[in-house]
């Protein structure tokens, strides 16, 4: 995608219609950057509260010493609230941020377009819906985009910048040139079902929601594991956070939108809690009760052991194995007829995916320069024994009864399926859809970068794996 296209001018007049959640943060993010701001709500009073959440932001600032006063002041002053769609004729820019609403934003932007002049960009903040469909409402397809901010607007980084079939090439690379001259990231996709964070990321609640309906895990445990591996919060524990109505809505819109891609299939478990009303933090109960919410997990009691050997290539997990034999003064063991593993008192634990029929499964996807966590599956007796290795250089172990494939590499080698799949539908380039899910759900890598930290290896024998022994369609392997 061209990227040549200037950014607007820092004295281009942005207007924002609908000064909700989003719109108010998208409006402080323009005003910071210098530009007048024009916000417009169709609720009475709706932008002059968006305006004073906009200050007491700003002020937030101020007294952490982020921003002098007088800067906030001039911030602030850059935006005006307006009554009527005539009055956003000035602008250069029209973001528009109201209810998710098919109708209601092709009735808006049907009037915007003849409210501004030719050369106005319209852009919609909408997550779910088709830019195209909103677009077609207007004389001007072609400077017509998605800009997609993400919550908050003014702390969050990512800018998902999306293009239709009719959006001009010129259009793209002013808003992407746009947005990071806001200081924000901005990655190009296509006009697709959930654009790229939305889609990608799917199995990573979707996995978790699997796990807990057919396997032997605990939400907490789970949790623990992401957590360790570097993730922010671990699947329940953000579902929790974003609603799960929500969060269903978002995965019943993208399934059905993909043609009822199976790797996504919605969860039954989900909707029953949904109907139930166990949304999460916003009534009080999800997978936890709030507050407090998610549970410090214990590690595995650290056993006693006696015989340790590290046997073979473990893949993934050769960093905890090399970890092993430099502080037990061992040499890795290579036997072509041995199971790769390590082997404790004559118990071998195998990284997941495992041999079929294995004893027990460890997972290692940390970050070996901090603390890190090893997910395992599998026998009682050969766990504290391995939790006593583990323990003796610095890792904890959490035990997850049952969970094939491991919990974040059965997850992770999902998202490299999705995130694969995308790529070839040419929904964004391999390194935008890395950046996207780094920067909109901090993850600590993107699925590409996950694929290289893992290996293909793992992450194609983990889908083998689960394609064989839980469902065909769903893991089907990634076509080259
Ligand atoms: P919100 O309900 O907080 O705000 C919407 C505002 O739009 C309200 O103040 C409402 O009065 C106003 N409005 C409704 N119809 C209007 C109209 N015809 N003209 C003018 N104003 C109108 O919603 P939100 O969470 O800010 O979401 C806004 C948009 O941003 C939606 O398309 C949503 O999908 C998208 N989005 C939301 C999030 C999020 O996390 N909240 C993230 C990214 C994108």
């Amino acid at each position: 995608m061209s990227d040549t296209g200037d950014a607007l001018p820092t004295d281009a007049v942005v207007a924002v219609v609908g000064a909700g959640t989003m719109g108010s943060g998208i409006a402080e993010v323009a005003a910071r950057a210098g530009h007048r701001v024009m916000l417009l709500d169709a609720r009475r009073g709706a932008a002059d509260t968006a305006v004073e959440s906009v200050r007491s932001r700003l002020d937030r600032d101020v007294a952490r010493g982020r921003l002098g006063s007088g800067d906030s002041q001039t911030i602030a002053r850059r935006i005006t609230t307006v009554d009527r769609i005539d009055d956003l004729h000035p602008a250069d820019l029209v973001i528009e941020a109201i209810a998710e609403d098919l109708g209601a934003k092709r009735e808006l932007f049907r009037t915007v377009d003849a409210a501004v002049t030719g050369g106005t960009v319209l852009a919609t903040n909408t997550s779910s819906l088709s830019v195209a469909e909103i677009a077609a409402a207007t004389s001007r397809p072609e400077r017509f985009a998605g800009l997609h901010f993400f919550n908050p607007a003014p702390r969050m980084p990512l800018v998902e910048v999306v293009k239709t079939g009719s959006t001009a090439p010129e259009t793209i690379a002013t808003l992407t040139a746009t947005a990071r001259r806001w200081g924000k990231t901005a990655v190009v996709c296509t006009d697709t079902p959930g654009f790229i964070v939305n889609r990608v990321a799917r199995p990573f609640y979707l996995e978790a929601l699997t796990m807990l309906e057919n396997d032997d895990v605990e939400p907490e445990r789970v949790d623990a594991v992401f957590r360790g591996s570097g993730f922010p919060m671990g699947p329940f524990e953000l579902l929790d956070l974003i609603g799960l109505d929500v969060n269903l809505a978002v995965s019943e819109s993208v399934y059905t939108a993909l043609d009822e891609e199976p790797r996504i299939r919605p969860s039954p478990l989900q909707r029953s809690m949904v109907a139930a009303g166990l949304l999460g933090r916003k009534t009080g109960r999800g997978f936890y009760e709030h507050p407090p919410g998610a549970p410090a997990v214990a590690p595995h009691p650290a056993g006693d052991f006696t015989t340790v050997a590290v046997v073979g290539d473990l893949g993934h997990g050769s960093g905890l194995g090399n970890r092993i034999v430099a502080a037990h003064g061992l040499a890795t063991r290579h036997d072509p007829d041995a199971t790769p593993g390590i082997v404790v008192d004559g118990l071998t634990i195998e990284p997941v995916p495992g041999s079929p029929g294995a004893t027990a499964t460890f997972e290692v996807v940390a970050d070996w320069s901090h603390a890190a966590v090893v997910g395992a599956s599998g026998d009682d007796a050969a766990l504290a024994g391995f939790s006593g290795v583990c323990r003796s250089i610095g890792v904890d172990v959490i035990r997850i009864p049952r969970a094939p494939g491991g919990v974040v590499v059965r997850t992770v080698a999902m998202l490299v399926a999705m995130a694969a799949e995308a790529a070839a539908a040419g929904v964004a380039t391999p390194g935008d859809i890395d950046t996207a899910m780094r920067l909109g759900l901090r993850h600590p890598l993107g699925p590409f970068e996950w694929r290289t930290a893992l290996g293909s290896r793992t992450v194609d024998a983990t889908l083998g794996f689960l394609a064989s022994t839980v469902d065909a369609e769903r893991y089907r392997p990634v076509a080259p």
